[in-house]
C-alpha cells in the first residue's frame, strides 16, 4: 500500500530555510518564512503570553475534553476582538480550531457540505495554502484580479469586474487585513464596496485573518471584516492568533460563521461540532485558553496590546528606512509602496532571475514571486537589502 503512494512537491518555503541554513555566508538575510523576528532575529513568547501560561500552571485544575467547539469563553473573546461591539453575537457560530489553518479548513468543508457545487474565489495572488486545501477537497478556485504589479497596490477596478461573475452562493476570500504575500489592502470605501457587490451577488464572503494588529492597528484591522459583518446577510471568518499572540505551534484558531437568522444558528453550530468530531474530536485547548486569559484581563490585555503595538510599529519603521534606502539609491519614488503596504509581507516585484540573482550574489532569501518578510530585516541590514535590489536591477 505505501509503496503506492505518490511524492509530494516539497514546500518551497521550506526548502528556502533549509538553504538558507545551509549557507555559511554571515551576512546572509531571511526574508522567507512568515514568523515574526525582532530585531536580533528571534521570534520571542509575548510578555503577556508568559504571564497568562504561568497563571495557567497554577490555577488550572484539570485537563479534561472541552467540548467539541472548544471553550466559549474563547469564542467570545475572540470573536470580540475581531468583530466589536456590533458584532451580530445573536447569529454567531463558533469552533476552535488547530491555528488559522485549520479555521481555513473546516469553513471550506462547510462549504462543501453546504453547498458541494459552491466555488471558492480566490486574490491573485494569495496565501498558497488557499487553492492547496481547495484543491485536496475537490472545490474549484476561480481568481480575482488583487495586485497591481506596475503600482505595488491593489487593482480594484479589476477585481470589483472579476467579483461581478460571482455566482449566487459561491464563497470569495478576502484577506482581513495585511494581504499575504502582497501587503497591498483595501480602503473601508473600497471594503464597503466590496460588501455591496457581494451582498447583490449572493455570494459569501470568507474572510482570513491572520494579522490583526500588525497592519494598522487592532481596531483599524479589523475594519474591512467588521465592514462585511454589517452588511452581507451571511458570511465564514478564519481567524488565528498564530502571529498577533505569538504562539505560533499552539495552534490557536477560531472559525466562525455568520448565519442569515437566529434560528440558522444551531443547525451551523451542530455542524461546526461534527465537523471538528469527524476531523479531530476537540480542538486544541492550551493556546486558546492563552488567549483568553489575556483578553479577559485588563493588566495582561494592556501588556499585550502594548507588545502589539512595538511590534507594528517596528516593522512600519522598517518599511520606512528601506523605502527610504532605496529612494536615495534610484533617485525616484519607485519603491514607495513598500511604505504604503501593510503587515509583515512585501511583494516586491522583482522576476524570479533577480530573486535568484539577490540569494546568489548578496545571501538575500526571499520567497520565489518576490515576497519578503519584513520582519526578517533590522537597521543594520535595510541597507544592504537596498543595495542588492540594486544590483539584480529590479
Ligand atoms: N492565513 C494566512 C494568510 C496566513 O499567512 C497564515 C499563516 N501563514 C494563516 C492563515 C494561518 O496560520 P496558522 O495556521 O499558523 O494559524
Amino acid at each position: 500500500m505505501l509503496t503506492d503512494l505518490k511524492p509530494q512537491a516539497p514546500d518551497k518555503i521550506l526548502a528556502l530555510m533549509a538553504a538558507f541554513r545551509d549557507d555559511p555566508r554571515p551576512g546572509k538575510i531571511d526574508l522567507g518564512v512568515g514568523v515574526y523576528k525582532d530585531a536580533s532575529g528571534r521570534t520571542p513568547i509575548m510578555r503577556a503570553v508568559k504571564a497568562a501560561e504561568r497563571q495557567l500552571v497554577e490555577t488550572q485544575e484539570t485537563k479534561t475534553y472541552t467540548g467539541l467547539a472548544g471553550d466559549p469563553a474563547f469564542a467570545d473573546a475572540l470573536s470580540a476582538l475581531i468583530l466589536g461591539p456590533d458584532a451580530p453575537r445573536d447569529r454567531l457560530a463558533c469552533a476552535a480550531q488547530p491555528g488559522g489553518t485549520g479555521a481555513i479548513r473546516q469553513g471550506l468543508e462547510l462549504i462543501r457540505m453546504a453547498a458541494p457545487g459552491a466555488r471558492l474565489w480566490l486574490s491573485n495572488p494569495t496565501w498558497p495554502n488557499h487553492p492547496a486545501i481547495a484543491a485536496y477537497l475537490g472545490i474549484e478556485t476561480p481568481s480575482y484580479r488583487y495586485f497591481d504589479a506596475e503600482t505595488g497596490g491593489v487593482d480594484f477596478d479589476g477585481m470589483m469586474a472579476d467579483l461581478a461573475e460571482v455566482a449566487p452562493g459561491d464563497a470569495v476570500i478576502l484577506h482581513g487585513c495585511c494581504h499575504n504575500p502582497t501587503g497591498a489592502n483595501l480602503t473601508p470605501d473600497q471594503w464597503r464596496d466590496v460588501a455591496a457587490l457581494l451582498t447583490r451577488r449572493g455570494a459569501v464572503p470568507f474572510v482570513d485573518i491572520a494579522y490583526q494588529g500588525f497592519g494598522d492597528g487592532l481596531e483599524p484591522d479589523a475594519e474591512g471584516t467588521r465592514i462585511l459583518a454589517r452588511t452581507v446577510p451571511e458570511m465564514l471568518i478564519a481567524a488565528s492568533c498564530s502571529k498577533n499572540f505569538g504562539i505560533y505551534r499552539e495552534r490557536t484558531g477560531l472559525l466562525m460563521a455568520i448565519a442569515p437568522s437566529t434560528d440558522a444558528v444551531p443547525v451551523t453550530q451542530g455542524a461546526l461540532a461534527m465537523l471538528n468530531r469527524m476531523n479531530f474530536s476537540f480542538p486544541p485547548d492550551h493556546g486558546a485558553r492563552v488567549v483568553t486569559t489575556i483578553l479577559t484581563d485588563d493588566a495582561l490585555r494592556a501588556d499585550w496590546e502594548a507588545e502589539l503595538e512595538e511590534v507594528r510599529l517596528g516593522m512600519l519603521g522598517l518599511r520606512e528606512q528601506l523605502a527610504a534606502a532605496l529612494r536615495d539609491r534610484v533617485g525616484s519614488d519607485r519603491f514607495g509602496f513598500l511604505a504604503a503596504h501593510r503587515g509583515m509581507f512585501s511583494r516586491l516585484g522583482a522576476t524570479p532571475e533577480q530573486v535568484e540573482a539577490m540569494r546568489r550574489d548578496h545571501g538575500v532569501y526571499m520567497v520565489g514571486d518576490s515576497r519578503m518578510n519584513i520582519a526578517g530585516l533590522n537597521s543594520a541590514t535595510v541597507p544592504l537589502l537596498a543595495d542588492a535590489i540594486v544590483a539584480a536591477g529590479v
